[in-house]
């Protein structure tokens, strides 16, 4: 069967998340565009992860607790993990990796922490752009330790990714997924191995995929599998 998926949208808590990316706006809009299995992946937290995950569950779609992490280069990098507590466990270890730099609300604005009744329950004060203390490969046995798989982010992006920022993809981790950024050029030797995730990196409602991009699938639970986060 035919999966439609988007494994990358950032909800209000992103620096750069705009304030109608609650919990429920996120899973509603997820639904009426008819996804089926989605990942709230903010940039160096999990701390909205407990909502997305009770309200996917209410709404019948597949939520896999996710994460964007900024690595020491600069590179943006997707962790996906099975367990909500893996995910929980790894995000409070790469927020409290990040330099002690306070978020500028009038810049940034508040970044913001959820229930799942989208009721504001915290905010997080350390500016969440910034790059963490891991290299690519600490972050990827990191990950490892959690039963999470790294996936490296729009690696043909300019900045923030694998090959605009180290040109190349390191063979000395186990990589087998990376994240095509829409439907800019890319050098297909490099990638010919392997598996091409295409996500929104929705920062707006509007931006979350319709359901054009699949994983087949003989039952909604291989995911996990197909992940390699068994
Ligand atoms: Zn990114
Ligand atoms: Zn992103």
């Amino acid at each position: 069967m035919k999966y439609f998926y988007d494994l990358h949208i950032h909800s209000d808590l992103s620096p750069c998340g705009n304030e109608e990316m609650t919990p429920n706006n996120i899973v509603n809009m997820a639904c009426i565009k008819g996804l089926n299995i989605i990942s709230v992946t903010d940039h160096n937290t999990t701390e909205n992860l407990p909502a997305i995950m009770e309200l996917c569950e209410e709404m019948n779609i597949k939520a896999i607790p996710g994460i964007e992490v900024t690595t020491k280069e600069e590179v943006h990098v997707l962790c996906y993990f099975k367990e909500l507590e893996n995910a929980m466990k790894f995000g409070k270890i790469i927020y409290e990796s990040l330099p002690d730099i306070s978020n500028n609300p009038s810049i940034f604005g508040q970044q913001n922490i959820y229930n799942s009744k989208d009721e504001i329950i915290g905010a997080l004060k350390k500016l969440l752009i910034n790059a963490t203390m891991y290299s690519l490969k600490e972050l990827w046995t990191l990950a490892e330790k959690y039963h999470g798989v790294t996936v490296p982010a729009h690696i043909n992006k300019k900045s923030n990714s694998l090959l605009g920022t180290l040109g190349f993809i390191p063979y000395d981790m186990e990589i087998n997924f990376v994240e095509i950024y829409k439907n800019t050029t890319l050098n297909n030797k490099l990638i010919e191995n392997l598996i091409l995730f295409k996500n929104s990196d929705a920062h707006m409602l509007i931006d979350i995929s319709e359901a054009v991009n699949f994983i087949e699938l003989k039952n909604i639970e291989d995911i996990y599998e197909y992940l390699k986060i068994v």
